[in-house]
């Protein structure tokens, strides 16, 4: 095992997302799709004005959520603005879609506030044409607003309606994204290495598959700790050296990363 270096510590308590209920799925097949640079695909004929009765709320979102709370990458800053966050909301909350705070998408599991989906985006310090691998797919949205970074985003939920529902959406919206319904735990071996994991449930350990398949340098964004707990959300580097650096991002509270039954 690398050896995992804590760096520094800041004080923060967001809700990625809660949840009582873990809600895990049976193992089945992948929908995997083949993978391309991402982004929402655009027609050639002229552009015609989508109306988006949301777009006030989500400019204020990023005002106030993100830029006002030191969010800087610019990147990360233009997909939060980009990504129709409402569509991957189901109906009867989409009023609420730039709340800050999570929200329920069925199956005891929530899609995470905006100020958490922002900063765990920020910290895995991708760059376009990047790999990444998004552990807990749930709505889609966090796969989206990576997408719209420019990188190749493979994503895995163990829920099998969750991982169907988002895959449908992401399709509709145009972004490509290669999901996988099965146990993140193990990663994405065939895929591997990725240049950044991102994992959106809260496991008690960091899984050893999920380092592993980290490429030189990579990166390593996880909330770990007990289930019903405020967690640790951690940013981990792959140093020149090999080691896993890890930096105490702050607490969060995280739905539980599930497991399959053997
Ligand atoms: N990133 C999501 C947040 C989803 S909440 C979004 O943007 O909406 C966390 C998700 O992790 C839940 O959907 C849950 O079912 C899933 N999950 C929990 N344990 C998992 C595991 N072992 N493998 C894959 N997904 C898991």
């Amino acid at each position: 095992m690398k050896r995992i270096t804590v760096a520094l510590v800041l004080v923060l308590l967001s809700a990625g997302c809660s949840s009582s209920d873990g809600g895990a799925a049976t193992s089945s097949s992948s929908s995997a799709q083949s993978p391309a640079t991402a982004g929402p695909t655009t027609s050639a004929a002229a552009p015609t004005e989508v109306p988006d009765p949301f777009r006030a709320d989500r400019t204020k979102m990023v005002d106030f959520q993100i830029e006002a709370r030191l969010i800087e990458d610019p990147l990360t800053i233009s997909a939060m603005r980009t990504v129709p966050r409402h569509e991957f909301v189901p109906v009867e909350y989409q009023d609420q879609s730039y709340a800050d705070h999570p929200l329920p998408i069925g199956h005891g599991q929530t899609i995470s506030q905006p100020y958490i989906v922002a900063l765990m985006t920020e910290a895995l310090g991708v760059a376009p044409g990047d790999r990444v691998l998004e552990i807990g797919t749930g709505s889609g949205y966090q796969a989206a607003v990576l997408a719209e970074l420019g990188v190749e985003v493979y994503t895995i939920e163990i829920v099998g309606e969750l991982a169907a529902a988002a895959d449908e959406v992401l399709q509709r919206l145009g972004y490509e994204v290669a999901t996988l319904h099965a146990d993140g735990y193990f990663g994405w071996e065939e895929h591997a290495p990725f240049d950044a994991v991102i994992v959106t449930a809260a496991p008690d350990h960091v899984p050893q598959p999920l380092i592993d398949q980290l490429a030189p340098g990579g990166r390593l964004v996880v909330p770990v700790g007990p289930i019903g707990a405020v967690q640790t959300l951690w940013r981990f580097e792959l140093d020149s050296g090999g080691e896993l650096v890890g930096e105490n991002l702050g607490g969060v509270f995280f739905v539980p990363f599930t497991r399959l039954e053997e």
